[in-house]
């Protein structure tokens, strides 16, 4: 399976993520399946742990993103959005660990 290389839109951090939240514990990202878009592109949702932005982006089949927005949430939402997008306890472990959620 193709790494996938990933930069941060918000801070310029970057990484390759192996897209398995177990196989990417070290790595600077986590990535989840967030929602297809309009033209059925699935689009994932890749948190930088670095500076806490969410960057949404699609991913073709070469593995290759194509960026749409990078936003941040406060806690509180970013607690909903966990729930909403179903976040591996993992990664809510690790977001805990850096203080972005309590
Ligand atoms: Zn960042």
């Amino acid at each position: 399976m193709p790494l996938i290389k990933v930069k941060c839109q918000a801070c310029g951090i970057d990484d390759e993520l192996k897209n398995n939240i177990e196989l990417d514990k070290e790595a600077d990202f986590f990535m989840c399946p967030s929602h297809t878009d309009y033209t059925g592109a699935e689009v994932h949702a890749l948190f930088c742990f670095s500076c806490g932005s969410i960057n949404a982006a699609a991913l073709d089949s070469d593995e290759n993103l194509r960026y749409i927005l990078t936003y941040k949430l406060d806690e509180t939402d970013l607690e909903k959005w966990c729930v909403e997008k179903k976040v591996p306890s993992i990664a809510i472990e690790k977001l805990k660990n850096y203080n972005y959620l309590k």
